[in-house]
């Protein structure tokens, strides 16, 4: 990852001022009717970074009437699969002409390294529209040879105007998730950025106008959950929700979205997801997997595989070198290429994570390195490591959503898969093994929606994800993630009896 970083930029980056702060409705660059704005701030430094427009009712309004207009006289929906691929394609170039600015504000914004902004965010997010604008000409029904003298046949339609509601990990490549399929289906969206990081998706807003999307295809508004996202949710001329974000907003939705309307809805939600060490594994190896599936991203992912359960006989020896594993990280300025991991989003994010710590600390769990706050300006946290811990301790049911590995010690396979299955969530899982029996085991036992061995989160735009229980419904990319933005329509023609 470093080294693709490297060879584009020097070794530290330089912020830079934000130039998109506009709500993008209709195809304008528009005002809050209001004349509210909202500040984002930069977790690494704590400095307020820009104001930016603030959606109100009436904006949120505007923004579903102009989807709802776009979608209805069919500026989308009617041209044709290969000219949609096109402009999907433009949108691509467009971000990629523009991925070192896209990467600083992305970094600056959340708090990421930028050599992960640049390798895994906006890697995803090229893929996925890529992927997308290439699957828009190749949607298409079948034929059915159904009883009788017909001819029957079914068509994909585009579900209308969809709703995208994201979170703040992953504020660009979860844009691309949700806008990508929409688009190629044919639908028409109004997206909601998180609040506390709004910047690439106003400044990918300009570049949706500047590859000449037709008005009111895409329109971004950002504004808070319960006033601005609620209101999306409700809308009675939103056909379809697609979220990521908490499991408890999702419940949310989930009512809201059926006050007014069936809306579809695709939730992608929290984890709490097992790595199982088997017996055989290397350790070096182990280490390196269950380092980039606890601290990837500061921890604040969705899928982050902290609740690692390490075989008694290799138990010592993984804990004595994951300890020198996460003392060597390098955390720091996500602005510098060399950082691997910067700080956590925010105040509120920061005060929830360090409250994690103490109380497993208070439940008997063993604090073997890490978990205090590096420096007094910034989110910073070292990164934590958590040892002879039970299932019943809270650091292990909850998502922690912040850097803290928790090492678990198991005897036999089974009793690892029956505790990896303990939790109400069942987003991933990973398996470290060099055995394809314990893998193949694994595989067939475990309840989640991404499965790893020898590997972590290795997603890609083509392969499906979402989660099992309470981690979600639906899935999101792949074949299978523009389904969701599909309405099956069957088509029956009576035949002429001769
Ligand atoms: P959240 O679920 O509150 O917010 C996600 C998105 O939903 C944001 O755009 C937010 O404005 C919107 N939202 C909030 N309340 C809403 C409502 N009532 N109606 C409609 N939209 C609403 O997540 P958060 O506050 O950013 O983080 C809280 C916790 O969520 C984290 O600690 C973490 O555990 C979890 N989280 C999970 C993911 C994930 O990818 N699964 C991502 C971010 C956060």
């Amino acid at each position: 990852l470093k080294n693709l970083a490297i060879r584009s930029f020097g070794q530290k980056l330089s912020a830079i001022t934000p130039r998109a702060t506009k709500l993008l409705i209709n195809g304008q660059l528009v005002n809050s009717s209001s004349g509210e704005t909202l500040a984002t701030y930069n977790p690494a430094t704590e400095e307020k970074i820009c104001d930016v427009q603030k959606a109100c009712q009436q904006d949120v309004e505007n923004a579903v009437q102009a989807a709802r207009n776009a979608f209805e006289n069919g500026s989308w929906r009617r041209i044709s699969a290969y000219e949609r691929s096109r402009y999907i394609n433009k949108l691509a170039d467009l971000i990629e002409q523009n991925l070192d600015e896209l990467i600083i504000l992305e970094s600056m914004d959340n708090g990421k390294p930028v050599s992960m902004a640049r390798a895994l965010d906006f890697g995803g997010v090229l893929n996925t529209f890529r992927y997308y604008a290439g699957i828009a000409d190749k949607i298409h029904g079948s034929t059915i040879p159904i009883t009788g003298r017909y001819n029957c046949y079914t068509r994909q339609e585009p579900v209308g105007v969809c709703a995208s509601i994201i979170p703040w990990n992953f504020p660009a490549l979860m844009l691309a998730w949700k806008l990508a399929p929409a688009l190629a289906a044919g639908c028409t969206v109004v997206l909601k950025p998180a609040e506390q990081t709004p910047l690439t998706a106003l400044r990918i807003g300009e570049l949706i106008l500047e590859a000449g999307l037709p008005e009111g295809v895409v329109n971004i508004v950002v504004g808070d959950g319960p006033s601005v996202g609620r209101q999306l949710a409700q809308h009675h001329l939103v056909d379809k929700v697609a979220f990521t974000g908490s499991t408890e907003v999702g419940y949310e939705i989930m009512r809201s979205s059926h006050v007014n309307n069936l809306k579809r809805i695709t939730l992608e939600l929290g984890g709490k997801s097992p790595v199982i060490i088997n017996e055989d594994a290397d350790i070096d190896n182990a280490v390196a997997i269950t380092q980039f599936s606890t601290f990837g991203n500061s921890g604040q992912s969705c899928v982050a595989g902290q609740r690692v359960f390490v075989h008694e006989k290799i138990y010592d020896e993984f804990l004595k070198r994951a300890v020198q594993a996460c003392q060597s990280q390098k955390v720091g300025d996500p602005l510098d290429v060399d950082t691997e991991y910067g700080p956590v989003i925010d105040n509120e994010q920061f005060t929830k994570i360090m409250k994690h710590i103490e109380t497993a600390q208070k439940e008997g769990g063993k604090l073997l390195t890490g978990g205090k706050r590096i420096g007094n300006k910034g989110f910073f946290i070292e990164p934590a490591l958590f040892a002879d811990l039970n299932d019943d301790m809270t650091i292990v049911k909850e998502e922690v959503f912040g850097p803290v590995q928790q090492v678990l010690k198991f005897k036999t396979l089974d009793e690892a898969i029956q505790r990896a299955n303990n939790t109400n969530y069942g987003l991933g899982a990973g398996i470290i093994s060099q055995d394809c029996d314990v893998i193949n085991k694994f595989i067939d036992n475990v309840k989640a929606g991404s499965i790893y061995a020898n590997c972590y989160d290795a997603n890609d735009a083509s392969t499906p994800f979402g989660g099992f229980k309470d981690s979600g419904i639906g899935r999101e990319l792949g074949e299978r993630g523009i389904s969701q933005y599909l309405e099956t329509k069957t088509v029956i023609m009576k035949k002429k009896l001769k």
